[in-house]
């Protein structure tokens, strides 16, 4: 092979980066895994050009994603939805990453951004979601529904991040034959600047990366082996990079986007990443909590908090020696701030339950954090086998909470099965748990009901205090509580606010 002055720049700064490469063996006939990586960087654009790679955008994304934990049944297949006008962003200079698409999935509808951005060299997550005021939180705190579980593994999981450390850290030593996307391809094992190993395989003609595999933890499926499989390589500035990003994540599909186009050190990048002056006080707070996502507690009745959060809310119960939340949703986050909230207003009250109401991940994204302040995870029979999985499968790259402290053998909670009814008392204050069956929205779907206060929770189902007109869904609902005679005064809603049970009945009433 004949070396062009990029290839030959390549080799000098790989080997003057004290790495020993050996120059020779890519030209043979039997490379080795590390001249394979190295021609790869080479294909890319060489290894000066990636290196001055500071922000990447990758934009007019369209394509799927599964895996969003919406069925409506925990044994139906999964379902696809569709992403559109993707933009993804990635400062690799300042480890900043954005992820900014249309999601459409059976019906509903959304414009999502979400932002791991930094404020004096500190992390912080910005979500902005169309139509609703900016939400500041610690990076833990950030949910995507978009090509990845979160912004942060636009950083660790990109083509340039991976083939410079292949380049680098593959051994000198034969490419080994492995499969890949269904066919047998050279791989090479890598180790990334995270510390992460992963394989990576080589296209044989362009000898470009076809792809890489790699163990992700996902906040909702846990450990999972992940491909990324790379294709549709376009130049940009002086680089050669994939447009098309596909991702499978335990054997199954993940995410799909074929992207438009790509710009490398754009300074319209700053802008995608940058944090709005009106969001700069939250963000110092956000920084200072540590786990953060934003929470306030109200008293709805006697032993009865809302604790409302910026998207997915909870209510607290009180009990004499101890506290029951019904519904850990959205993130972790979520539930360290509202554990810390609680711990402020109830010193020495333990969470000792968390209910599940149903098994969507923007409902559940929290109840592997409440297990770890070692709340008894209330289940029904029908969310069981989700439910399971999220709490027991390995979360370990990296470690979150739980995993840690089960780990260290620590007590934390693990979950309790209940059938079609579950009442949790102390003293004069109960929480009943009712599943309801056959609500077009999610079938079981657990109410919650304290018969002190004559208050309900729900979520998904209505929204309180918003004006919203009644669904299907909601008609449901009305007919289910009379069905139970459950005489209740107020409705607190997973998402909207508090407002009073007859605001649902006259939304049903006005039915057209
Ligand atoms: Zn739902």
């Amino acid at each position: 092979m004949a070396m062009g002055p990029r290839a030959q720049r390549t080799r000098e700064m790989l080997a003057t980066a004290g790495l020993a490469a050996v120059l020779a063996s890519a030209c043979s006939s039997a490379p080795t895994a590390r001249g394979l990586a190295q021609d790869a960087v080479i294909a890319m654009g060489g290894v000066e050009q990636l290196r001055g790679v500071q922000t990447l955008v990758m934009s007019g994304g369209s394509g799927t994603r599964n895996r969003l934990g919406q069925t409506v049944r925990v044994s139906d297949p999964d379902g696809t939805a569709q992403l559109s006008n993707v933009i993804e962003a990635i400062d690799l200079a300042n480890g900043r990453a954005a992820l900014d698409y249309q999601i459409e999935n059976a019906g509903f509808m959304q414009h999502r951004q979400e932002v791991l951005t930094k404020k004096d060299g500190k992390l912080v997550g910005l979500e902005n979601v169309a139509g609703r005021p900016l939400a500041v939180m610690s990076p833990s705190g950030l949910f995507s529904w978009g090509s990845q579980n979160s912004p942060e593994f636009l950083l660790r999981r990109n083509v340039i991040v991976v083939a410079l450390a292949a380049a680098t850290s593959a051994p000198e030593q034969p490419a080994q034959d492995k499969p890949f996307n269904g066919r047998t391809l050279r791989a090479a094992t890598a180790t990334l600047p995270s510390g992460e190993t992963a394989t990576v395989f080589f296209e044989p003609e362009s000898k470009l990366l076809a792809g890489y595999e790699v163990l992700d933890t996902e906040s909702m499926l846990g450990d999972v082996t992940a491909q990324y499989i790379l294709s549709d390589y376009k130049p940009v500035a002086g680089l050669t990079l994939p447009h098309k990003i596909t991702i499978r994540k335990g054997g199954q599909p993940y995410s799909e986007v074929q992207f438009s186009a790509a710009s490398v050190n754009d300074p319209a990048a700053q802008d995608i990443l940058a944090i709005p002056a009106s969001a700069n006080a939250d963000v110092d707070t956000a920084i200072a909590e540590g786990e953060y996502s934003p929470i306030a507690l109200t008293k709805v009745a006697d032993g009865v908090y809302f604790a409302r959060a910026y998207s997915h809310n909870s209510m607290v119960v009180e009990f004499p020696t101890f506290l029951a939340v019904v519904e850990a949703a959205y993130t972790d986050a979520q539930s360290h701030t509202l554990a810390r909230a609680l711990e402020l207003q109830f010193p020495g009250k333990p969470i000792r339950y968390a209910a599940v109401t149903h098994h969507h991940y923007d409902h559940t994204g929290g109840v592997r954090t409440l297990a770890s302040y070692g709340a008894t995870i209330l289940v029904e029979r029908g969310h069981e086998p989700e439910m399971r999985m999220v709490l027991e499968t390995p979360h370990t790259n990296p470690a979150d909470p739980l995993e840690t402290k089960r780990k260290a053998g620590q007590a934390v909670g693990s979950i309790e099965v209940f059938e079609g009814k579950k009442v949790v008392s102390e003293g004069s204050q109960s929480l009943e748990l009712y599943a309801i069956t056959g609500n077009p929205h999610v079938d079981p779907k657990v109410i919650a009901y304290v018969p002190t206060g004559r208050v309900l929770f729900q979520s998904d189902i209505f929204f309180p205090g918003t004006g919203a007109p009644a669904s299907p869904d909601a008609v449901h609902l009305l007919t289910s509580v009379r069905d139970l005679k459950l005489r209740v005064a107020t409705n607190v809603g997973g998402h909207g606010g508090v407002g009073p049970f007859a605001e649902l009945e006259k939304a049903v009433a006005g039915r057209k």
